[in-house]
Order: structure tokens, then C-alpha cells, then sequence
């Protein structure tokens, strides 16, 4: 039996952060973790942008009530909810999430949690576990599922690693290029029949 695991921001919705610097001017947001693989040291950055700019979380929060989920992302994942069953793994966190889950009908979300002061700004993050993907792959493996994977970033690579198959969805050039063992998808649909494939692969081996 087979589980879909996906990234979320760049995925199935657009990045966050990027159009958090749009919005506000501060050029300094727009580094995501395609641009810097080591996570803490972005958070670390992001967050003294905040601070500097003298941002809470309201205003974050009133920037993503703006955003949608990607152009064909709900109609993707209502598909493959309808074969699957299906999770999310992301790096970003509840307090930005919920707009977007409600936009695509609450799928599973695993991700992180801001730490907020009670002026509301953000002073800090806790990440749920250390390699966060890859340790769920890991525990749907010992489930006995057949785990395919899909991101488009530094932070995807040790869940698609970990998983019984691998995909990158519209990734970056730099990316795809350093990591050409996974396969490279531009398209929902053609993901949709990577997740097929995988799953007819997973059948043939047990
Ligand atoms: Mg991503």
C-alpha cells in the first residue's frame, strides 16, 4: 500500500517567505531553502529580519490571507487523496499553514511551531524533530507502506532519499543538477503518473 508524501511550499502553494518580502520590501526574505540548505542558519536570518523590521506575526499572518494555494495544487491533491492516502512534510509552521489546509480541504500537515512573545513577535522556532522528513519516511516504512515522495528543494532531499521512490516537482536548475538521481517533474500530472508508476513498482516487489 502505498503513501504520497509532499513538500508543501513550492508544491502546493508558493513560498511563503518570498511573498512575505514582496509585500513588505525586505530584500533580505526572499532567501529560501532552495538558496541556503542549512535551515537553522535561514531561520536565524529570517527571524532578525523580523526583528529589525519590527514585523509580528499578525503581520505575517495578514500577508498569507491573501495567498492561494498554487494554480491546479487542490485539484492534484483531491485526486490523489481519491488513490492514496496522502501527507504533508513541511519546514514551515501551524501559524502560517492553516489559510492554505483550509484552501485544500485539511490534509495531514506535519511541520513546526513559532515561538511568539506575548507583544506577538517572533522570537523563536521549534522544529518538531531533527531531520523531520526523513524520520517520517522512515516510520512509514516500518508500517509496512510503500513511500513515494515528492519536493523541489535542499530540504526535500533526505525524504526523497528515504523513500521508495523520489521526485523532484519544479525544482531549481541548481537542484536538479546536483541531485540527478532523482527524477524531475514539472507538472502535476505528471507526477500523478509517477505516483502510479511507483505504486504498480512497490506491488511488483512485495
Ligand atoms: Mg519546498
Amino acid at each position: 500500500m502505498q503513501i504520497i508524501c509532499l513538500d508543501l511550499e513550492g508544491v502546493l502553494i508558493p513560498e511563503i517567505w518570498i511573498e512575505l518580502a514582496r509585500e513588505t520590501g525586505i530584500e533580505g526574505l526572499m532567501a529560501t531553502t532552495r538558496d541556503i540548505p542549512d535551515y537553522d542558519a535561514l531561520m536565524k536570518q529570517r527571524l532578525d529580519y523580523l526583528e529589525r523590521n519590527n514585523l509580528r506575526l499578525d503581520d505575517i499572518q495578514s500577508v498569507i490571507s491573501g495567498m492561494e494555494p498554487l494554480p491546479g495544487a487542490k485539484h492534484f491533491l483531491d485526486t490523489l487523496r481519491t488513490k492514496y492516502q496522502v501527507m504533508i512534510l513541511s519546514d514551515t509552521f501551524y501559524e502560517f499553514a492553516s489559510p492554505f489546509m483550509r484552501q485544500l480541504a485539511w490534509p495531514t500537515l506535519l511541520c513546526h511551531r513559532l515561538t511568539v512573545d506575548d507583544q506577538g513577535r517572533v522570537i523563536g522556532y521549534v522544529l518538531r524533530q531533527k531531520d523531520p522528513k526523513r524520520n517520517v519516511v522512515r516510520a512509514l516504512k516500518h508500517l509496512n507502506f510503500h513511500v513515494s515522495a515528492a519536493g523541489d528543494s535542499y530540504n526535500d532531499v533526505t525524504m526523497l532519499e528515504e523513500a521508495d521512490a523520489g521526485f523532484l516537482f519544479c525544482a531549481p536548475e541548481n537542484v536538479i543538477e546536483e541531485f540527478p538521481q532523482f527524477l524531475s517533474t514539472t507538472s502535476y500530472d505528471e507526477l500523478v503518473e509517477c505516483f502510479d508508476k511507483s505504486e504498480q513498482d512497490g506491488k511488483s516487489v512485495k
